[in-house]
């Protein structure tokens, strides 16, 4: 008889004990066990946080799955998609292209994911805590941070490099900051320009304690033993941003610091997303057996499911112990289904907790006893030494700690160089991006939001804002091309969110790609208020003149989001001088519209496959536009609105109320700027003959 085909997607806790499990009472003639996972390997999470802190190498916490699971198939394969009523899974074959395989059991056991989108700036400046890559990623950075506040003249700076945050004080943002604080201490006797003292550590924490997972007396305990070893803990705060400067609280303040670790949120991982099966705050709902509800060949096991205990009726935990006992316990289950049997509740009465908070110190709750201290540490790495996968993995683990034991913490990392690398960054308004006559290190693109370009004319006088730059524009080119300091200040006007690129990979794009180097030198002519130093009468006359008194009504015609192609394409040619202001549904200024764009919209319309263009007369402009137009206010400047569109080769912009109000109040045309100032040169030689009369 053909064996039955059963897939495990995952290769976590729950995966991997749901393979052992069945693969020991059922034979290979009897079932095949596919086993896919992203990865090659599984991770033994507990230890992330030693690996990050360079007390075990990064092997030591990865078990490759195929030799630690021998007569299960195990693939290296995004599982994209699980066809439940037909029975198959979709993946990536690794070319491109999507296979289907059919099967006749499958096993979700695919986890969740971190989501660092909880709060505004953590995806582009924080390090998730959650895989491998995340805590060798962050080992570099460490210890990279330790080399740069070796060579940093500024103590500002080496203080910032010194300074390390976690965000979150759960056990996985305990075990982190612990071993970071015994990383960085430990390490400074190596480094001859600062001292263990220099060193910061803060732990910023929602709640009035940490470990909400222990008892009180274990997170008091935790928490004095934390302070004494130095590392500062911020209770009932909750990060509310993060930059590369730092991260802002919910009470204003500001922590500086280089390195942010994030270990809260967690998302629900895509594939669960679009599977269409009952769940609970994202999580799939089973029965007690862990059949998924309504499914009669589809199991769910792990963080990605929701469990009912039958031992106390609660949800079970998302932990590496519930998500074992649950792949154990669902494997027994599906041998007795397949043998006629019934099968039983999912049942679990959990072991305790344990978690390492540096120092050789540790809390543990166990059968009902509560241990703290050594004891407790020392309790913590017996219990994961014997709990780790394989036997060469326990010997490599207890190998590490016994070389942390007796030599320092290794403190070689790969030098990645940055200036190859491209970046995602976030700024909150008021944020400097860049400081006049700092070293240019990166090219930027405007992503979302808006910056002010700010100019001082010498280090004692204030800078003023000269332009203002908005989505898809760019700034860093002419620092980066002359190989000069900056000559203006960047600061976030809005929300910023910017993509960069290190000064290395962006001289190899310039150096080859000829369209860029042409739109890059254009724009190196144009920009920074340089042109009106050239011409210091008009200069002084713009910083004068109010904006107020340049500006033309607004057009009878204003368009809105959901005015249709036609409509505007129309409006456009009724328009006297050709340019339409689009209004969202507060009335605030949505975007642009002018002949320029015409041409945008049917390269736009090319692009579409003929099949999928649909009516082209009933679809609406916005779908066709970039939105966030650069714009200024009422209460800026003629010389910056004059610089804006010198930047921007415009003839025209809008002007709004305010930055907070962006309602149009009417335009600025080009001309009408350069005849007022023909008329004010005018009227300025006139009183000078004058007075020379
Ligand atoms: C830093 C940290 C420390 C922790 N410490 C402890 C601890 O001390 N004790 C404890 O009990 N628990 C701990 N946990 C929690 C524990 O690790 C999780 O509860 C446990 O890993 C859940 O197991 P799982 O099998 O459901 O998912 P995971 O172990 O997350 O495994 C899911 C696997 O599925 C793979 N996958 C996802 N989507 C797909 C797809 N579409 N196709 C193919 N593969 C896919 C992933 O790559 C991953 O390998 C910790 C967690 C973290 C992050």
């Amino acid at each position: 008889m053909k064996p039955i085909r059963v897939v495990i997607v995952g290769g976590g806790f729950a995966a991997v004990q749901f393979a052992k499990t069945l693969r020991s009472k059922l034979r290979a003639s009897e079932c095949e066990i596919l086993l896919f996972n992203r990865e090659n390997h599984m991770v033994f999470h507990p230890l992330l946080a030693d690996v990050a802190g360079a007390s075990i190498n990064a092997d030591a916490a990865a078990t490759p799955l195929r030799q630690m699971l021998p007569g299960v198939g195990c693939r290296t394969e995004r599982v994209q998609r699980i066809d439940l009523p037909s029975s198959e899974i979709e993946f990536d074959d690794g070319t491109g292209v999507l296979q289907r395989l059919q099967f006749d059991h499958v096993v979700i056991a695919c986890g969740a994911e971190s989501n660092l989108g909880i709060i505004p700036g953590m995806a582009e400046h924080a390090f998730p805590f959650k895989v491998m890559r995340d805590a060798t990623d962050l080992r570099q950075h460490i210890v990279r941070q330790m080399e740069q506040a070796e060579a940093a003249g500024d103590p500002v700076l080496q203080h910032r490099h010194l300074s390390f945050i976690v965000v979150g004080a759960g056990f996985s943002g305990v075990e982190v900051a612990g071993e970071i604080n015994e990383l960085v201490r430990s390490s400074t006797r190596f480094y001859h320009n600062f001292k263990r003292e220099d060193v910061v550590v803060t732990l910023v924490h929602s709640q009035d304690h940490i470990l909400p997972e222990v008892a009180p007396t274990l997170g008091e305990f935790a928490r004095k033993k934390m302070e004494e070893a130095g590392i500062s803990i911020l209770l009932n705060t909750r990060a509310v941003a993060a930059t590369g400067e730092g991260i802002e609280l919910n009470n204003g303040k500001m922590v500086t610091g280089s390195t942010v670790v994030c270990t809260i949120g967690t998302a629900v991982s895509p594939l669960v997303q679009h599977l269409d099966v009952p769940k609970e705050r994202g999580r799939i709902r089973t029965a007690p057996e862990m059949r998924i509800e309504g499914q009669t060949n589809a199991w769910a096991i792990g963080d990605c499911a929701l469990i009912v205990n039958s031992f106390d009726n609660k949800p079970s935990a998302p932990t590496g112990q519930f998500a074992e006992r649950q792949g154990r316990q669902a494997a027994l289950n599906l041998v007795r289904l397949l043998r006629g049997e019934p099968t039983k509740p999912f049942r679990f009465k959990a072991l305790g907790q344990l978690c390492s908070i540096g120092g050789y110190s540790a809390v543990a709750e166990m059968f009902g006893m509560q241990v703290s201290g050594f004891l407790a540490w020392f309790l913590w790495r017996g219990v994961y030494l014997f709990k780790l996968p394989t036997w060469s993995r326990r010997i490599k683990v207890a190998l590490d700690w016994a070389w942390d034991l007796l030599f320092p913490r290794d403190l070689g990392f790969l030098n990645t160089d940055s200036a190859q690398q491209v970046f995602h960054a976030y700024y909150r308004p008021g944020d400097f991006v860049q400081r006049q006559g700092e070293p240019a290190r990166f090219f930027s693109v405007i992503e979302e939001g808006e910056v002010e370009i700010l100019k001082a004319v010498d280090s004692d006088s204030e800078p003023k804002v000269i332009a203002v730059l908005g989505k898809g524009d760019f700034f860093g080119e002419a620092a980066l091309l002359g190989n000069r300091p900056h000559e203006t200040s960047i600061r976030a006007r809005t929300v910023v969110r910017l993509r960069q690129a290190g000064s290395a990979l962006f001289s190899q794009i310039a150096g080859t790609l000829t369209p860029f180097r042409e739109i890059l030198s254009k724009a190196v002519l144009h920009r920074s208020g340089d042109l009106w130093q050239r011409i210091p009468l008009t200069k002084s006359l713009l910083e004068r003149e109010p904006l107020a008194s340049l500006l033309d009504p607004l057009p009878a015609q204003l368009l809105h989001k959901d005015t249709s192609l036609p409509d505007a394409i129309r409006a456009l040619k009724e328009s006297h001088t050709g340019e339409l202001l689009i209004l969202d549904e507060a009335q605030r200024l949505w975007g642009t519209f002018d002949r320029n764009d015409l041409d945008q919209i049917v390269a736009r319309i090319a692009v579409i496959p003929p099949d999928q263009q649909g009516d082209i007369t009933q679809r609406k402009l916005s779908e066709f536009l970039v939105v966030n137009p650069v714009y200024v206010a009422l209460d800026d400047s003629a010389l910056m609105a004059a610089t804006t569109m010198l930047d921007h080769d415009s003839s025209w912009l809008p002007v709004v109320q305010s930055k907070d109000n962006p309602q149009p109040v009417g335009f600025l045309r080009r001309e009408k700027i350069l005849d007022r100032m023909i008329e004010r040169i005018g009227q300025q030689q006139a009183k000078h003959a004058q007075v020379a009369g």
